[in-house]
């Protein structure tokens, strides 16, 4: 019998990313939307880490399974950082992406080609039920265009530029996305944390 794992995500597209990664491994993959409704858990904290373990511990204790949850954002040195753990609602509380990137452009218009460095970080928590967690990272570090570019993805995609490459992710091809991004690099290290625990057989 495979072991359960929980996704504590509700974006849709993050969330294929996330099964299209993990698909390899030997578990069953769940979504918060196989379940009946939880409540929301608010992204109060002051970074990417405390964010994931929030996530990630509320749901395994409130289901029982072992849940992985991931926080991730866009970091731009120019911009001190910004918008960081707020990149999800950084031009106002009822964000979208299209409104972000836009204030992302605005904001970076008059910043030279060579400070318009950037990265993405995640953080996955996977946590088991009893509140045990663990925390990867990753990063992928690159640039912010001057324009929007590409229509795959989510987010900040059409605007970020990996190093090694000329195309956004928005214009990669999601496999390759996938390999060198933040989350895919934060999911290579989670996945001989998960081999282990599935050896294990616990949560069936
Ligand atoms: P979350 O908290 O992990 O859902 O991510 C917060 C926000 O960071 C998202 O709403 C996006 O705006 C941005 N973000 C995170 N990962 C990516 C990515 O892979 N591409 C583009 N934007 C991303």
């Amino acid at each position: 019998m495979k072991t359960k794992l929980l996704i504590a995500s509700r974006n849709q597209k993050k969330k294929k990313e996330l099964q299209q990664i993990l698909s390899g491994l030997n578990f069953e993959l769940l979504s918060l939307d196989d379940l009946p409704p939880l409540p929301e858990v608010e992204e109060d904290g002051t970074t990417f880490a405390e964010n994931a373990i929030k996530k990630a511990v509320t749901v395994a204790r409130q289901t029982g399974l072992l849940a992985l949850a991931d926080d991730s954002g866009l970091v731009v040195d120019a911009l001190q950082g910004a918008p960081g753990v707020f990149s999800a609602r950084y031009s106002d509380p009822e964000a979208n992406d299209e409104k972000n990137n836009r204030k992302l452009l605005l904001a970076m218009q008059d910043i030279p080609d060579a400070d318009r460095s950037a990265r993405f970080v995640c953080v996955i928590a996977l946590a088991e039920p009893d509140g045990q967690v663990q925390t990867v990272q990753g990063i992928c570090e690159g640039r912010i265009d001057k324009v929007l570019k590409g229509s795959a993805g989510f987010g900040y995609d059409p605007l970020f530029i990996p190093d090694g490459f000329e195309e956004s992710f928005a214009q990669l091809d999601p496999s390759i996305k996938n390999t060198i991004s933040h989350r895919g690099q934060a999911l290579e290290f989670i996945k001989p944390v998960l081999e282990k625990i599935n050896m294990g057989g616990e949560n069936c």
